[in-house]
């Protein structure tokens, strides 16, 4: 490997339950850096040991951040090299290490970051909802009058979104997600992935929160919520004879070409055709 840089901060993703996703740059700068900082001490001794690296670890979780990133900062100036793990996946999203980061850049000193497993990513690479844009909103808000207040504000939300929840809390956020939003939209619950018991499940809200319900298993353990982006219901459809005009020529033409085509032949609205294509495209991602 490369020779690790002095007085840079390497961001290291780690499993999010399965120690054999983490990666082998992850590993080699784990093994090679001067200090990891870590969330949990116990937690993070058990990937090392697991691969048999031993390095000098300190602790920083989000009590303590601001006050040990100065000392932290201090170390990166004098050229010492740090990795940054949390307990699991990437730090920072949703996990210790925004003050630090932020300090890197105030005091000049590099931050790099290597890819890696994140829960919400993997989550909605398997949630069959659209991914092309997506907006991530963390955890929840625990209290309900925040809860339903964010949730209403994305009710008319276009991409997908994704929130963290606990086992604690998901029954009492479906029912305010079915309240707020639509007891009719699609959604995905990811559980434990990774995990021996890993479930992704997909459904509109309120047959998710009856199946939920069934079985107390059924939302134990780790949670990613997927909920499908709200679609604008077009004011014209399009008939089935025109759709079928449209699919021909869109096999071997662009897709603005087979829209002013079929516009043309069938004396339809343009614009309205292209909507809908678009629509039915994004339904099919
Ligand atoms: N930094 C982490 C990441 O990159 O995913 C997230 C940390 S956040 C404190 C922990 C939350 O992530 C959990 O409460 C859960 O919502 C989600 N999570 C973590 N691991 C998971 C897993 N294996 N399956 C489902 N959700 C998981």
């Amino acid at each position: 490997m490369h020779q690790l840089k002095t007085g840079t901060l390497y961001i290291v993703p780690t499993p999010i339950g399965n120690l054999l996703d983490i990666t082998y740059r992850g590993l080699e700068i784990l093994k090679n850096v001067d200090l990891i900082v870590a969330e949990n001490i116990q937690h993070t001794n058990i990937l090392l040991q697991k691969f048999n690296i031993t390095n000098h670890l300190v602790l920083m979780n989000k009590d303590n951040e601001n006050q040990k990133s100065d000392n932290l900062i201090k170390k990166l100036q004098a050229g010492v090299s740090i990795a940054l793990v949390s307990n699991a996946g990437t730090p920072v999203i949703n996990d210790p290490g925004f003050i630090l980061v932020k300090k890197c850049y105030f005091f000049n000193i590099k931050v790099i970051p290597l890819p890696g497993a994140c829960a919400a990513i993997t989550a909605l690479s398997a949630s069959g909802l659209a991914n092309n844009r997506f907006c991530y909103e963390g955890f929840l808000p625990s209290k309900k009058t925040a809860r339903c207040n964010l949730l209403l504000s994305l009710k008319n939300e276009t991409r997908t979104i994704i929130f963290y929840e606990s086992k604690y809390r998901i029954l009492q956020s479906m029912e305010d997600i079915i309240d707020q939003i639509d007891k009719n939209r699609y959604m995905v619950i990811a559980r434990e992935i990774t995990k021996k018991w890993e479930s992704i499940h997909r459904d509109k809200a309120h047959l998710m929160l009856k199946w939920l319900k069934e079985d107390k298993c059924r939302y134990k353990g780790e949670l990613v919520i997927i909920i499908e982006g709200f679609k604008k219901i077009l004011k014209h459809n399009v008939s089935k004879k025109v759709w079928d005009t449209f699919c021909l020529l869109r096999d071997v033409l662009s897709l603005k070409k087979s829209v002013t085509l079929t516009a043309k032949i069938h004396q339809v609205s343009k614009n309205n055709l292209y909507q809908y294509a678009i629509k039915k495209d994004s339904d099919n991602t």
